[in-house]
Parts: structure tokens; C-alpha cells; sequence
């Protein structure tokens, strides 16, 4: 039986998991197959506090994790596949075991939205991309598109110029919805080109990406481009489709009471997957810590 069962091994669920063993709570994290999250996809990370010379994604979840266990965090590298949050102790599933946890911090983040246009999902890793940082090497001296008008994607067709020999933001909207210093610092890039009011309508190619077809939604005209990569970066989605019973919004985030609770006594929530507004390590990371922090006082109050 553990004091406390975390889903999720991003800085929401590592921060959560070393304040909850720092309180002596003993405490299980169900780390996934793929453990670490969204940073784990990333190259520099610059704006997480404390490292003035920035530090390397996975090198920052391997320290949150080692972190964690220096206190006594017990790791299961498995997928949780089900929860019963019907009684307490409330049961989860990961791989072919159940684990019994008196309360339960949901901190499974959120994945990516892909456009879902024919050609898309049959040439993810074959041209279609969601993670600049990772594959833009292979796009050295080739021509690539960006998909949406975000920070996320002013942030891959920056690293894009570093290798590909031109990039195209592809926006639907006539104005970027990106922060004014990414806008900046994108449309300052000789490299980078906008197409607003543009739609990604089909990803052309057989074994890979070769093109693209593109509609422009002002003036109806329907228009192909030829490119070797499309990288998407419309938003996410977050992993909340396994959890039965627990509140969510109409795009599935998980609804908060109370600063870190849910509507189930005792499941409380952290990160990404129920903020879709900062969305940032150190959000995620401080929302671990609050709802470390009241998974403690909770308990406390069930003695
Ligand atoms: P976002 O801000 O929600 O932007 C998503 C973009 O994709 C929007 O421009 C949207 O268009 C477009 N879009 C959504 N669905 C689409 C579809 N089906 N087809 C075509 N386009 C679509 O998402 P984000 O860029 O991932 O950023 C999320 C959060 O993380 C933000 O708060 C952002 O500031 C933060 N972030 C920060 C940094 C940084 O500070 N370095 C880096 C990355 C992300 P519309 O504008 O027309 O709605």
C-alpha cells in the first residue's frame, strides 16, 4: 500500500514525487514505458531557473528523477492502463499489476495534436515530424514547412534554420498567436517565410514526404508545394482518455477545484494535463510541488 500513487514522470510528477517522499509519504511513480515526458524530446532547455548556461532536456528529467529516488521514490517504467478510483484505496493498473495507493496525483501531461489530413500519420518519421529538436538534422539543406502560428512553432522553425535550407510557417490565421519575442525573433530569420490563412489539406508522397497540398481559406485556392518535411506544431492533447470518473473540460484537460484537487476525494492533478495555458517545465514542476504539497495535508486529515 502507498501513501501515495503518482502518474507521470515529467517535472510535475518527479517535483511531486520528491516533496511527497520528503514528507516521509511513501510513494509509487508509474513512470510510463517512455518515462520523462515532453522534455525528454527536447535539445537545450533555457528557461528552466538555475541553469545559467541552460541544460539539456533529458538531462534535466534524469536529475529530476534522481532526485526523487535519493528520497525513496519507487519507480515502475510501465504505462498505467486503468484506474478505480471507486473506493479507497484506489486501485491502478500498470503493465500486469494493480497498486493500491491511499491518494493519487494525476501528472500525465499532454501529447501532440497532429492534423489529421490524408498522408499525414503513414509518414510520421518518414517527413512528418513533431519534434524539431530531434529529427531537423535530418533535413540538412532541405526544404520544410512548419505547421501553426504558436510559440511551439516559431520555436521549430527556428531550430529547422540551423540545417534545412528554407522553412515555412504554414498558419491558418492571419495573425501569429506566438509571444512577440518568438515572432520576433522568427520573422528576423532570412530563413523563415510566412503563409498565413493557410491550410495544410493533404501531405503528398508515397514512402515519404515529398510535398504538401495547400489551401489558402481566404480566397479558396487550392495550391501544392513540393518539400521534403512538414513539422507540426499545432498544440497538444493531454492524456487524460484513461481516467473514468474523473471531471474534464470539453477538451478533455482535467478540472481543477481548488488549486490541485479533482472532483474525486483524494485524486488530485499536476501539470500539462490540466494546464493548457503555461504549459512550461516550471509551471509544471511548481504545480508537482502544490500538489505534493496538499496530497500531504489530505492525508493528515484522514488519520
Ligand atoms: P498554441 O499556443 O495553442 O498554438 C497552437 C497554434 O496551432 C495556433 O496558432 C493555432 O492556430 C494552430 N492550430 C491549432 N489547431 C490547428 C489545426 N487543426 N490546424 C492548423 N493549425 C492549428 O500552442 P503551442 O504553440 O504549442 O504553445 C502552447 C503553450 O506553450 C503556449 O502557452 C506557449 O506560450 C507555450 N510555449 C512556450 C515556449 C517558449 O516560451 N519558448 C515554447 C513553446 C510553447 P490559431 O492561432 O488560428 O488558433
Amino acid at each position: 500500500m502507498y501513501d501515495v500513487i503518482i502518474i507521470g514522470s515529467g517535472p510535475a510528477g518527479l517535483t511531486a514525487a520528491v516533496y511527497t517522499t520528503r514528507a516521509n509519504l511513501k510513494t509509487l511513480v508509474i513512470a510510463g514505458g517512455k518515462w520523462g515526458g515532453q522534455l525528454m524530446l527536447t535539445t537545450v532547455v533555457d528557461n528552466y531557473p538555475g541553469f545559467p548556461q541552460g541544460i539539456q532536456g533529458p538531462d534535466l528529467m534524469l536529475a529530476m528523477r534522481k532526485q526523487a529516488e535519493r528520497f525513496g521514490t519507487e519507480f515502475i517504467d510501465e504505462d498505467f492502463s486503468e484506474g478505480d478510483f471507486d473506493s479507497n484505496p484506489f486501485k491502478i493498473k500498470a503493465g500486469k499489476k494493480t497498486y493500491e495507493g491511499k491518494a493519487v496525483i494525476i501528472a500525465t501531461g499532454a501529447d501532440t495534436k497532429w492534423l489529421d489530413v490524408p498522408g499525414e500519420k503513414e509518414k510520421i518519421g518518414k517527413g512528418v515530424s513533431s519534434c524539431a529538436p530531434c529529427d531537423a538534422f535530418f533535413f540538412k539543406n532541405k526544404n520544410v514547412i512548419v505547421v501553426g502560428g504558436g510559440d511551439s512553432a516559431m520555436e521549430e522553425a527556428l531550430v529547422l534554420t540551423s540545417f534545412a535550407d528554407s522553412v515555412a510557417v504554414v498558419h491558418r490565421s492571419e495573425t501569429l498567436r506566438a509571444s512577440q519575442i518568438m515572432q520576433d525573433k522568427a520573422k528576423k530569420n532570412p530563413k523563415i517565410k510566412f503563409l498565413f490563412n493557410t491550410e495544410v489539406t493533404k501531405i503528398l508522397g508515397d514512402e515519404k514526404v515529398t510535398g504538401t497540398e495547400l489551401k489558402n481559406n481566404k480566397t479558396g485556392e487550392v495550391s501544392k508545394m513540393d518539400l521534403d518535411g512538414v513539422f507540426v506544431a499545432i498544440g497538444h492533447i493531454p492524456n487524460t482518455i484513461k481516467f473514468k470518473g474523473v471531471e474534464m473540460d470539453e477538451k478533455g484537460y482535467i478540472k481543477v477545484k481548488d488549486h490541485t484537487r479533482t472532483n474525486i476525494d483524494g485524486v488530485f492533478v499536476a501539470g500539462d494535463v490540466h494546464d493548457s495555458h503555461y504549459r512550461q517545465a516550471v509551471t509544471a514542476a511548481g504545480f508537482g510541488c502544490m500538489a505534493a504539497l496538499e496530497v500531504d495535508h489530505w492525508l493528515r486529515g484522514q488519520e
